[in-house]
């Protein structure tokens, strides 16, 4: 590969595209530019006109064994001859029960009970619904908000949205067809830095005053993603879970982009040795094959619910519990625990730390950030989206940029040269800015 890579843009975009399909917070109108991607195989995405690009994202935190991969299209292949789909209601299968197996042996043993859901945020929206249900079973009927942290990202439905940052979730525009939550300033302390106690002072004010009112806290461990991508310091969760189960509020933890080992642990929460209530997880689950996501209970919040009217959950996607899914994401489970993630996870992480560091001294950027699987360069202004994005395309490499923020999350299976290649270009972009 090299870097001066000419590219027919007329051949990679798409008319019918431009014209009549949605793409995620773009006008139709006034669209950014979208590349249409013939193949992707490994660590490589194929534009339409030949043009390969060294994947940065992971299709959004997804597809951390790169794609295309052999076991993973096993998995789906075989399932698919045998049954695609079948209701959950009354019936079930193998590929739930073994996924089931494997996720409770990973999970924190305190997690019992799976809740198989669509999506990131339907999972998001479980969790809520479990905790309020959960509060209403015990009693309290008066706990039905939730407690959030600033610049978190929940997901994109109802709920989702209310608890996702008041400001980048452009909660203004729903006005009050939101539901109103509670909102402490996200934790300063940095991850690896020093533990400032007047973190947590916010969250215990709010609990204090308003934890009648209030069914959950919901927040993503240790790693805020789309809303900042921020890391910060683990004792923030082990005060917020102490002080709301001294208050009877229950702990949800947003695993859905930090789940299996992106973080450099399996599940964020290790960082902190806390366990939730309840827990999503999603993207990973599959490799990236396909949407699903899970909501992961305790015995104590199962029971209760389950123990008082009106004795069952009330929730029931149709198509929960897909048997492609399931098998997908027992596969894709499975591989990642033979992977070696632990090494490959901790040695990108050098690799990154080392090659983004020299971005410290540019004077365009705020801040170089590394965790796990994941850097972040900060500019101190927000870059221009589709001129950065062409930039990134014409150096061979997939970013995309929001905000202020330039980063990188490639899938594991990664080689150093190609995750080189991925930082190189992206010093030198971040450096024309
Ligand atoms: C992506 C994401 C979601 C939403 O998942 P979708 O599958 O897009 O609905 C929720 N929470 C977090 C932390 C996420 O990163």
């Amino acid at each position: 590969m090299h870097s001066d890579i000419r590219i027919d843009f007329d051949k990679v975009t798409d008319s019918f595209d431009r014209d009549h399909l949605w793409h995620p917070y773009t006008s139709t109108t006034n669209p950014l530019p979208t590349y249409k991607v013939k193949s992707a195989s490994g660590c490589r995405i194929t534009l339409e006109d030949g043009t390969e690009l060294v994947e940065g994202m992971s299709s959004w935190w997804c597809a951390v064994h790169g794609y295309n991969h052999p076991v993973l299209n096993k998995a789906v292949t075989e399932q698919i001859g045998r049954m695609s789909h079948v209701m959950f209601g009354g019936l079930t299968h193998e590929p739930a029960v073994a996924l089931g197996k494997l996720l409770l042996d990973i999970l924190p043993e305190e997690l019992t009970h799976i809740f198989y859901a669509d999506s990131g945020s339907v999972a998001v929206e479980v969790a809520m619904k479990m905790a309020v249900q959960y509060q209403y079973a015990c009693g309290k009927t008066g706990k039905t908000n939730f407690v959030t942290i600033r610049s978190g990202y929940h997901g994109d439905t109802w709920n989702a949205m209310s608890v996702c940052d008041p400001v980048t979730g452009m909660h203004s525009i729903f006005g009050s067809a939101l539901p109103v939550r509670y909102f402490v300033p996200q934790p300063r302390s940095r991850f690896g830095g020093q533990w400032n106690p007047e973190d947590i002072a916010p969250l215990k004010d709010i609990l204090d005053r308003y934890g009648e009112d209030i069914a959950a806290l919901i927040l993503e461990p240790v790693v805020q993603g789309a809303g900042g991508m921020w890391f910060y310091h683990p004792q923030f969760l082990v005060e917020a879970v102490r002080f709301c189960r001294e208050r009877g509020v229950l702990v949800i933890f947003d695993e859905i982009a930090t789940g299996f080992g992106r973080t450099g642990k399996l599940f964020a929460c290790e960082h902190a040795g806390v366990v939730p209530d309840i827990m999503c997880i999603g993207k990973a689950l599959t490799g990236g094959y396909m949407t699903m996501s899970a909501v992961i209970a305790t015995d104590k919040v199962a029971g209760t619910i389950s123990d008082n009217y009106p004795y069952a959950f009330m929730h029931g996607p149709t198509f929960m519990g897909n048997p492609l899914a399931c098998a997908v994401a027992r596969a894709s489970v499975r591989l990642l625990l033979d992977s070696g993630w632990e090494t490959r996870v901790s040695s990108i992480r050098e690799q990154l730390e080392r090659e983004l560091a020299p971005a410290r001294d540019f004077p365009q950027v705020a801040d170089v950030r590394v965790l796990g699987a994941i850097g972040v360069i900060e500019m101190k202004n927000p870059v221009d989206m589709a001129s950065i994005q062409r930039r990134f395309v014409e150096e061979g490499v997939w970013v995309r940029p929001f905000g202020r923020l330039v980063y990188v999350m490639p899938p594991f299976i990664i080689s150093s040269a190609d995750l080189t290649f991925l930082t190189s270009a992206l010093l030198k972009v971040v450096s024309e800015q």
